[in-house]
């Protein structure tokens, strides 16, 4: 089996440390491997990094523009191959592997666009002999670190946005899915990004991703996982240092009687168990008007059961394919018992798929469980799986009320035809994105944060560039011309 070569300096380098398989999670056979860096490797990187950023930093945005255009253009190209490497490795239908690819080309080319936007503020102050500049220059070096539910999308959330803000990177990919994201690290050098710019060092969490965040040489970390390692990694910085952190969630959805219930049905299916449910922003809980409330049960455990289960690469256009490791499922199975224990009521799935070829991978049926409440895990906690859990409310107030009542704020969902409870919820809702009658919480074009436990700082839109950058106060102080 090929070990693949980590991207230090603009070079392919062989790494010293130990080899970690990258294994297929719907098959369980060895697809490739990587290497964990050894503390030198990381220093080399970050050194790369440091001398890289004063020559990136300077280059006028057009040319950062171009090079970011020209890397989106290469993953549309080399998509397929891409796709097939993180199906592979991740267990996501082929189609949808293709998708995430294409959505990572269009992150390259908008910010590509956003990097020639970069301007700042010139302030009146008190006196008119003073004026007050406000420009916007980039952090420095970024450690990015990112996990693998989607791991070609959201390391291109951070690449793209840093380096169109003129920082310098080292990037480390989620040990379980590396293989799409050194693909992206080849395109980006393909583009002619220069050596140094982008780095990207493979391995565990604990041992790569915590050198990093402990190094002097990094002045910001851009970070995508779980709320437990976020505040690890908020705790443990030994220097001042700018974090992003894009945590996990426990994300409501509301169907309140006027909505389409079946639309709300669609919605809801899409949203707890697309990626099997391995989704910062998948519907966990859904509350549901009493009067609606035994009608969408039923409808939703129907679309749950017509989900096709299938090997993502045998079966391209499958709705779901494998889980991505022992980890996360195990984690669905312990969601399911504690609430089956606590009186929930099974409506849909709960088992493994029938049949040979899931005997192997890491196979769940997308579960639906009704009759919910908050002293179980599945309404409070965050499953990443294909599970989710139904509960009826009295009024708007209870729903908003049930929908707040997590750590958690990324995102939350509304059905409703109601403008009057439409403005009432999303008032209410203590969650950074709110989606009304689609599931769609996230766009490219506006900025997506979590709030409490689920995060700080913005990614997509210009805000996920501001991000990458400082700002800068310059007063200017002018003399009268003598003699004008
Ligand atoms: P994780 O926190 O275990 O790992 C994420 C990354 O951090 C991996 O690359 C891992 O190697 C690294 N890491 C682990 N320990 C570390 C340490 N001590 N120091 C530095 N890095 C370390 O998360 P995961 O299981 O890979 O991903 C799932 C989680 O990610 C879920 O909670 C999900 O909600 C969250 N997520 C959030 C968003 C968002 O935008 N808010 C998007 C996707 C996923």
């Amino acid at each position: 089996m090929t070990v693949s070569r980590q991207y230090i300096g603009g070079s392919w380098v062989p790494g010293r440390g130990s080899v970690i398989d990258v294994v297929n999670p719907a098959s369980l056979d060895v697809v490739g491997a990587i290497t964990n860096a050894t503390l030198d490797e990381i220093e080399l990187a970050l050194k790369a990094a440091r001398k890289a950023f004063p020559a990136w930093s300077a280059e006028p945005p057009v040319k950062r523009a171009c090079l970011l255009k020209k890397a989106g253009r290469l993953f549309r190209e080399r998509a397929d191959g891409i796709a097939r490497l993180l199906t592979a490795e991740q267990g996501k239908p082929l189609n949808e592997a293709l998708g995430e690819i294409q959505k990572l080309a269009k992150t390259f080319e908008f910010y590509g666009e956003e990097a020639t936007r970069v301007h700042g503020e010139i302030i009146p102050n008190d006196g008119m002999d003073y004026q007050s500049l406000v420009v916007r220059e980039p952090v420095g070096v970024v450690a990015a670190i990112s996990p693998w539910n989607y791991p070609a999308e959201l390391i291109g959330w951070k690449v793209a946005a840093g380096l169109a803000a003129g920082c310098t990177m080292v990037v480390k990919p989620p040990e379980l899915t590396p293989l799409s994201p050194l693909e992206i690290a080849r395109c980006v050098h393909d583009a002619g990004v220069p050596a140094g710019v982008l780095n990207m060092v493979t391995g565990e969490g604990s041992s790569v991703g915590q050198a990093l965040v402990e190094s002097p040489l990094v002045d910001k970390i851009a970070f995508t996982g779980s709320a437990e390692v976020g505040l690890r990694i908020q705790k443990s910085c030994n220097d001042i240092k700018m974090l992003s952190l894009e945590l996990g969630g426990n994300c409501p959805m509301i169907v309140t009687e006027t909505s389409d219930l079946e639309s709300a049905v669609i919605g809801a299916a899409r949203r707890s168990f697309r990626n099997m449910g391995q989704i910062c922003i998948a519907i966990n809980r859904i509350y549901v008007a009493e009067p609606v409330y035994e009608r969408f049960v039923g409808k939703l455990a129907a679309a749950a059961d017509a989900l096709v289960i299938d090997n993502g690469l045998d079966n391209p256009a499958a709705d779901l394919g494998a889980m991505a490791s022992a980890e996360p499922l195990e984690k669905t199975k312990d969601h399911l018992a504690d609430a089956l224990s606590r009186g929930a009521r099974l409506v849909a799935g709960g088992s493994p798929p029938e049949g040979d070829r899931f005997r192997k991978g890491y196979f769940f049926r997308p579960t639906v469980l009704a009759d919910c409440t908050h002293e179980m895990k599945v309404m409070t906690e965050e499953t990443f799986g294909p599970l989710v859990g139904v509960a009826p409310f009295r009024s708007l107030a209870h729903a908003a009320d049930l929908a707040n009542d997590t750590p958690f704020g990324l995102a939350a969902y509304v059905f409703t035809k109601h403008m009057d409870e439409m403005r009432y919820l999303t008032k209410r809702l203590d969650y950074g994105n709110v989606a009304v009658n689609n599931v769609d919480a996230g766009i490219i074009n506006a900025p997506y944060g979590g709030r409490k436990q689920s995060g700080v700082g913005y990614e997509h839109g210009r805000e996920g560039l501001l991000e990458y950058l400082n700002l800068k106060h310059i007063r200017l102080r002018f003399e009268e011309v003598q003699g004008a």
